[in-house]
């Protein structure tokens, strides 16, 4: 095959968990023994196999590398790990086949710890981090690779192989615990460089006349190195990787394709366009062109001899494009003299299949909606639309103004009255009484110094699972549901007394997931059937669709945590999941800033702990575990979003008296570019992971002079091993020593709900122990 440019039209990648989620299915059977080695590779065969054959249906061609090879058994960044062959010394006994020990790498097995999992860039898909050292071996193995082109070829598609970039991945990657002080996995670039040319010529070998190389490292500024560093790392890759050629008989690499998703490279893209590469992505969805080179004609020089894909279709949600406004940002590229491409801002693996899977969406919000498939026709018509001329694509341009002009003026987009509300909330709203004022106040609810408590959720147990879909489906009523809800919780609560827990919890044995159980019960939003975004390995998750104004009908979560507290005469603490979690772990509304929004699901949520409160509830706990997913990763772009975040917490809160205690979570422990922000939210408490890293967390906080009360969790809730006594007090001594112990509070890591329940009450029996030991110490 001879090198020809891309075609028109490509995707930086599609959803590869299946339609119906049959790879996950596929790999989980295999997990559990019931299926064969060879029964879950022929699935995933069958599923690129189809992949392939509808994004040429939908319009990519079959020719020209226009197809990516963007399929992963679990994880693209653990798939980079395996065509390295960067195996860590710590799973050297792991031996078995490639596949075997890819998924022992990703979930562990009784001797191994797995590889740790981490938020892939701003997303909530979560990869497998690499694990390097001075000594860890690198050489070429592109088997999968080759399977995968073998079997595109074999179809007559000539698809394009598609590999995380070796700066992305060594920044991605973390130090193995064994290296020594000071290593950084960067600095076996050079040779890791080498590997991947072995990869590329391989490839070419094989027939491949393209290859992709993600490197988002380069729009982001949360990563060991400065934008400007990870760009000079990537010129020296590039430079090595691209002076291979690419021309005769026997080329010694496919051309090359760099992306820069997730953000704005627009800085850095002229650079880009320079290296001896064929074609550079840009994410022009997130981020812009540079204005000034594209005026002067210098980014046209630049790209002399390579093509930029233009990625004007947005992969990260499910809105229709406007796609008016997508071709003029092509047509300007074009008339610049740059060679286009139309292309998506990111991979589609963030987004669900099709929309027309979608029985029940009301027909109206479906006709604005664009999934996976919907957006590869659009790359499609715009790419038409390059090719022949604005008037060949004048018709497509035409309905998409039709629909956007019905969706903004749909019932329900904008509703005055929520968005007078919203106006009319000013800074008043946004601040409590004093600290002082309010610890003074809180004195009435008793609570004993080294409070023990729990994060919220109790184990989400087969019998609430089967409970809740014989409701759904209506083998059960309402009345039967609410009973068998009432059980459990009765049930929960007197657990949590026996233990000799301070601070209860009702379990949220009535939510199914702790931001769809909202967005069903508030309007504004809607929910799909078969809507899955993979959120790592074989899991998913089916992410709302919040379309309009946010209102709440009616309270939401006042029922159960009111009946919980009838039962007890301790305080149960009222469970709501904040305004910036509901919005990251949703499909937002693309037409209004995202602060907006949040000042809707904040306004609501500020009526629930209203009402929460005159039911009796003193304690509210606001969970905002995505506080830092959602972070840009551009610096400059931090803080307009940390104080609209921060902003919309603290308007959700803003109006509880000061008796009444406000908690919330945060999962993670990595917050040091936030800690401001965590201390911005002025909550009296607030949970945090801390177990793992053996109370690290605490020391920052405490220097920062974060002064309210702080929960570092005792008890790892990731694994089912049960942490003793002993163990527990020591981690409680350690934070004890490093905050003042009226700060300090008792609790896990995080809720219990995937959690079993002999492990849970042997654990929580330990936590309370421990508090009492440390206690009678102090
Ligand atoms: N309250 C929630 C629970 O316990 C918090 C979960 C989370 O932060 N991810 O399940
Ligand atoms: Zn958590």
């Amino acid at each position: 095959m001879t090198a020809a440019p891309l075609p028109h039209a490509t995707i930086l990648g599609y959803p590869r968990i299946g339609r119906r989620r049959e790879l996950k299915r596929a790999v989980e059977s295999f997990w559990a023994g019931r299926i064969t080695e060879a029964q879950l590779i022929e699935t995933a065969s069958e599923l690129r196999a189809a992949t392939r054959a509808r994004l040429v249906e939908l319009g990519l061609p079959a020719a020209g590398g226009a197809v990516p090879e963007s399929f992963s058994f679990y994880d693209q960044v653990l798939d980079a790990t395996l065509a390295l062959s960067a195996i860590p010394e710590r799973f050297a006994g792991a031996t078995g086949s490639d596949l075997g020990t890819y998924f022992t790498l990703a979930r562990g097995d009784e001797q191994h710890q797995p590889l740790e999992m981490t938020k892939w860039f701003d997303t909530n898909y979560h990869y497998s981090v690499p694990e390097i050292d001075e000594r860890t071996p690198f050489a070429a193995n592109p088997a999968q690779l080759l399977t995968q082109l073998a079997e595109a070829a074999e179809a007559g598609i000539e698809s394009r192989p598609v590999l995380v970039g070796p700066v992305t991945y060594l920044l991605l990657a973390k130090a193995a615990d064994g290296a020594a002080d000071g290593f950084d996995p960067v600095d076996r670039l050079d040779e890791v460089t080498a590997v991947y040319a072995e990869i590329l010529s391989a490839l070419a070998a094989a027939g491949a006349t393209w290859v992709q190389l993600d490197e988002p490292a380069l729009v982001s500024d949360s990563l060991r190195t400065s934008r400007e560093d990870t760009l000079a790392l990537v010129e020296r890759a590039y430079a090595v990787l691209g002076a291979a050629s690419t021309a005769g008989e026997a080329p010694a690499r496919p051309q090359i394709l760099i992306t820069a998703p997730y953000g704005d490279s627009s800085r850095a893209l002229a650079r880009l366009g320079a290296l001896p590469v064929e074609a550079v992505q840009a994410d022009l969805v997130r981020g812009t062109l540079p204005a000034a080179a594209l005026a002067d004609g210098s980014l046209a020089r630049a790209f002399a001899g390579t093509q930029l894909v233009a990625g004007v279709v947005d992969g990260r949600n499910i809105w229709r494009t406007d796609l008016r406004a997508a071709f003029a940002t092509l047509t300007t590229l074009a008339e610049a003299g740059v060679e286009t491409v139309v292309g998506t801002s990111n991979s589609l693996q963030h987004v669900p299949h099709d929309v027309a899977d979608e029985q029940k969406l009301d027909a109206r919000l479906k006709s604005w909606l664009a999934f996976a498939d919907q957006k590869v026709a659009q790359v499609a018509v715009l790419a038409r639309g390059l090719a022949e001329g604005a008037a060949s694509i004048e018709e497509d341009l035409a309905e998409v103004d039709r629909v956007l002009a019905d969706r903004a003026a749909a019932p329900g987009v904008r509703i005055d009255d929520i968005r007078s509300q919203v106006a009319a909330a000013g800074d008043a709203d946004r601040n409590r009484a004093s600290e002082e004022d309010r610890r003074e106040a809180q004195r009435g609810l008793g609570i004993p110094q080294l409070a023990t408590t729990t994060i919220g959720s109790f184990p989400q147990t087969g019998e609430i699972r089967k409970a809740r879909s014989a409701f759904v489906k209506g083998e059960i009523d309402e009345q039967a549901y609410e009973g068998f809800l009432e059980a459990e919780i009765e049930r929960v609560i007197r657990l949590q007394e026996e233990i000799g827990l301070d601070v209860l919890v009702h379990g949220e044995a009535e939510r199914n997931d702790m931001v769809q159980y909202f967005a069903e019960l508030l309007d504004g939003f809607a929910v799909t059937e078969h809507g899955w975004v993979q959120s790592y390995g074989s899991r998913a998750t089916r992410p709302s669709i919040l379309w309009g104004d946010v209102s709440r009908p009616a309270p939401m979560t006042v029922r159960w945590s009111a009946f919980a507290q009838s039962l007890t005469e301790r305080p149960v603490k009222g469970m709501l999941t904040g305004p910036v979690t509901i919005l990251a772990w949703s499909f937002v509304r693309d037409d209004q800033p995202l602060g907006d929004t949040a000042s809707q699901v904040a306004l609501a949520l500020r009526g629930e702990i209203a009402d929460l409160v005159d039911a009796g509830i003193t304690i509210v706990q606001v969970d905002e575990p995505a506080l830092r997913e959602l972070l840009p990763l551009d610096r400059e772009r931090q803080a307009a979003y940390l104080d609209w975040s921060v902003g919309s917490f603290r308007l959700a809160t803003g109006g509880a008296a000061p008796e009444v205690q406000i908690h919330t979570h945060l999962c993670y422990s990595e917050f040091g570019e936030i800690i401001d922000a965590v201390d911005g939210l002025d909550a009296d408490v607030t949970s945090i992971e801390a177990a793992r890293s053996r109370m690290d967390v605490v020391e920052p906080l405490g220097n920062h002079g974060y002064s309210r009360g702080i929960g570092p969790g005792v008890y790892d809730i990731h694994s089912p091993r049960v942490p003793g006594v002993d163990e527990q007090t020591e981690l409680i001594r350690i934070a004890a020593a490093r905050i003042p112990g009226e700060q300090l509070w008792v609790n896990p890591d995080c809720g219990l709900k995937t959690r079993g329940y002999d492990e849970t009450v042997a654990s929580l029996t330990n936590l309370v122990l421990a508090a009492k030991a440390v206690r009678a110490g102090a």
